[in-house]
């Protein structure tokens, strides 16, 4: 079913002269629009996401497209939440990088100048039928993957996108093979497969326009699961709920389920499964918040900060 409200995911390295005048022109244009969700801006490019009605997000897609500068941004659309509320408010923020990769002036990627092949999704699907030999690399973060990945997925093992720099070397063994690195709507994929490529890896490709794009093309083919996405809606598919495969797990009960939580732990926050089941069953022992810990560390030291904190308070009382 269509909703009222549409998700739209874009990115372009592209030379911005003056990153604040942007972040102001934006601003007011996305406003305007009563649109929300959040944009970088570099003077190495854009990247955002907002969400919006779908008049609005046309109208934004066409005034983008109308600017040299912009006009072959590769567009993802996707139903948006039935209210408009995917995001808490709009934000527009000037930045050093458009996805923070950490590498430094001296050894940061130009997209322009090195990056992997873009594979189109077509080409990749062909590459199955084909029987092609080649490894997918998942540049995303490990609860991302959690929820959705290709089959046979490499996965560097980050826990965050910086780590991309010291963790290249658990892939070393794919220099001499063909890798297609891949990420939500590919801005990640960017300079990570240009990183590979400058390490020495032989053949390397990047998912054009990401997982998303593949996934609206192919629904439950080769993707297994949903896709986590960074806005209310948490995951996203585009396939027959009747025949969606969840392959996420609740992490106290193993049962399969895609229900995200963030550790009651504040110190931690680890972001991680629970199904709702564990939840009610900690809202007992937790009340009345029905809060979940990443584990029973997590639980103790939380209780034992508190415990301290309140001690603390009712001296500071007397
Ligand atoms: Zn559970
Ligand atoms: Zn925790």
């Amino acid at each position: 079913m269509e909703s009222k409200y549409q998700v739209i995911l874009f990115y372009k390295y592209v030379h911005i002269d003056n990153p604040k005048a942007e972040r102001d022109t934006q601003f007011e244009l996305v406003k305007r629009l009563d649109m929300k969700g959040r944009m970088i801006i570099a003077h190495e490019g854009i990247n955002g996401t907002f969400e919006g009605t779908k008049e609005a997000c046309d109208e934004y897609m066409k005034i983008m497209k109308s600017d040299p500068r912009f006009f072959d941004i590769h567009w993802k659309v996707s139903n948006g939440t039935n209210d408009g509320t995917a995001f808490p408010r709009l934000s527009i923020k000037v930045r050093k990088e458009i996805v923070s990769l950490h590498l430094g002036d001296e050894a940061d990627i130009d997209p322009n100048q090195i990056t992997g092949t873009h594979l189109k999704p077509e080409e990749l699907r062909k590459w199955y039928e084909e029987g092609k030999k080649f490894h997918i690399v998942d540049m995303r973060n490990d609860y991302e993957l959690r929820v959705g990945k290709f089959e046979g997925t490499v996965f560097p093992d980050l826990n965050n996108f910086r780590d991309l720099k010291q963790n290249i070397k658990k892939i070393e063994d794919l220099k001499d093979t063909t890798v297609l690195t891949v990420c939500t709507g590919g801005v990640r994929c960017e300079k990570a497969s240009g990183l590979l490529v400058r390490e020495g890896f032989k053949d390397v490709y990047q998912l054009d326009g990401g997982i998303v794009s593949y996934m609206e093309k192919y629904p439950s083919k080769d993707f297994k699961g949903s896709l986590y996405v960074f806005d209310k809606r948490i995951v996203m598919n585009f396939d027959d709920p009747n025949v969606h495969e969840i392959i996420g797990h609740c992490s106290k009960c193993e049962s399969p389920s895609e229900h995200y939580v963030n550790c009651a732990n504040l110190m931690c926050h680890e972001h991680f499964i629970c199904c709702i089941d564990c939840l009610k069953t900690n809202a007992e022992e937790h009340p009345p918040y029905g809060e979940a810990y990443c584990n029973i560390w997590c639980n103790l030291k939380w209780k034992w900060y508190r415990c301290k904190k309140g001690i603390k308070l009712r001296l500071a009382g007397r």
